[in-house]
């Protein structure tokens, strides 16, 4: 199938996209990677009016660390994320993440503004933004907002952007002594949307949490910061402690069923991805062991 008939606009500059969206309303679509938007269209699932191609926006693009804060531009594509040394240093989750994004081709041209804004909730780096408890910065003719990660997030597909504004960058605070982080997804194959998984970031002094974020994808209608996390910080983690939380986060989580696992196999895959990262950021395999539930 092909997309209906659409018209094509290429924005200059940031101000010059946002006239662009007041003038077309929710007519228009912004075209980043278009590595969602274009499947979207060619299967007729949307059929915007008119596309507003940001791509060539130079101020959307770069990561800078500044102060406490690492700065990544809505148009760094993937595969500038999982490159960059200063990602590496400052947000290595991000690094073990995105490999797990789709595929070489994909992540070439997919961005993560476009990942943010698309809020697929089976979508590791919208996880990833919970867990490293980002800000999310968009504009519109108005002016600017800055939004929590955790709130930016909705439902499948839905976010706080309105139709007339750009996601334009995203902030992360810059990595604390003493953290740790955790990544993993059960997938069918590598590259394929997860069924369940988890992003962490945590902070480990001696063998306590005194921090934990916990970041559940695949799990929800969009990423869930788990509130269970808060049964492991300032405690010693034993399997009765451990328990405690995977039962609490069993209770809070409110999966979906689809083709690929039932709400009860997805309830189970997050608390073994649960009893995994406990295991492996405060390196006790006794709490690994085959999970708990
Ligand atoms: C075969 C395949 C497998 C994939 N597997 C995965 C996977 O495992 N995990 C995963 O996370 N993703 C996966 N993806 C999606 C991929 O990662 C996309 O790159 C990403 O979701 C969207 O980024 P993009 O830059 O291509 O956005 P686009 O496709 O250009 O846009 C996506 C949506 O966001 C909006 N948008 C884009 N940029 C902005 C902005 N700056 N401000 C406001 N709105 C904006 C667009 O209007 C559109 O609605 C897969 C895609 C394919 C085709």
């Amino acid at each position: 199938m092909k997309a209906s008939a659409f018209s094509y606009a290429r924005a200059t500059s940031v101000v010059n996209a946002l006239e662009l969206l007041a003038a077309h309303g929710d007519k228009a679509k912004v075209l980043s990677g278009g590595q969602s938007l274009m499947p979207a269209m060619n299967l007729r699932l949307i059929s915007p009016e008119l596309i507003l191609d940001i791509g060539e926006i130079a101020e959307l693009r770069g990561i800078a660390v500044r102060g406490g804060v690492l700065a990544i531009g809505a148009l760094t594509r993937h595969v500038e994320l999982a490159r960059s040394p200063e990602i590496a240093a400052h947000a290595p989750l991000l690094t073990e993440a995105i490999v797990h994004v789709a595929h070489p081709a994909i992540r070439n041209r997919g961005t993560l503004g476009g990942s943010l804004a698309h809020a697929d909730p089976a979508s590791e780096l919208p996880a990833c933004m919970v867990a490293l408890d980002a800000t999310i910065i968009v504009r519109g003719q108005a002016g600017e907002r800055r939004i929590a990660a955790k709130d930016f997030f909705m439902g499948i597909y839905e976010t706080a952007l309105s139709a007339q504004e750009l996601l334009v960058a995203v902030e992360l605070p810059v990595a604390r002594k003493n953290s740790a982080h955790f990544f993993c997804e059960f997938a069918r194959r590598h590259g394929d949307y997860a069924i369940a998984g988890l992003a962490a970031q945590a902070i480990v002094e001696g063998d306590v949490f005194t921090d934990l974020r916990l970041g559940f994808f695949a799990i929800g209608d969009r990423p869930v910061l788990a509130k269970a996390a808060s049964r492991l910080v300032n405690v010693a983690a034993t399997p009765a402690v451990l328990f405690e939380a995977s039962s609490a986060l069993g209770e809070e989580l409110d999966p979906q069923e689809d083709q690929q696992a039932s709400a009860s196999m997805r309830r189970h895959l997050a608390k073994v991805l649960l009893g995994r990262c406990a295991s492996a950021l405060l390196g006790r395999p006794d709490l690994d062991a085959g999970g708990p539930v």
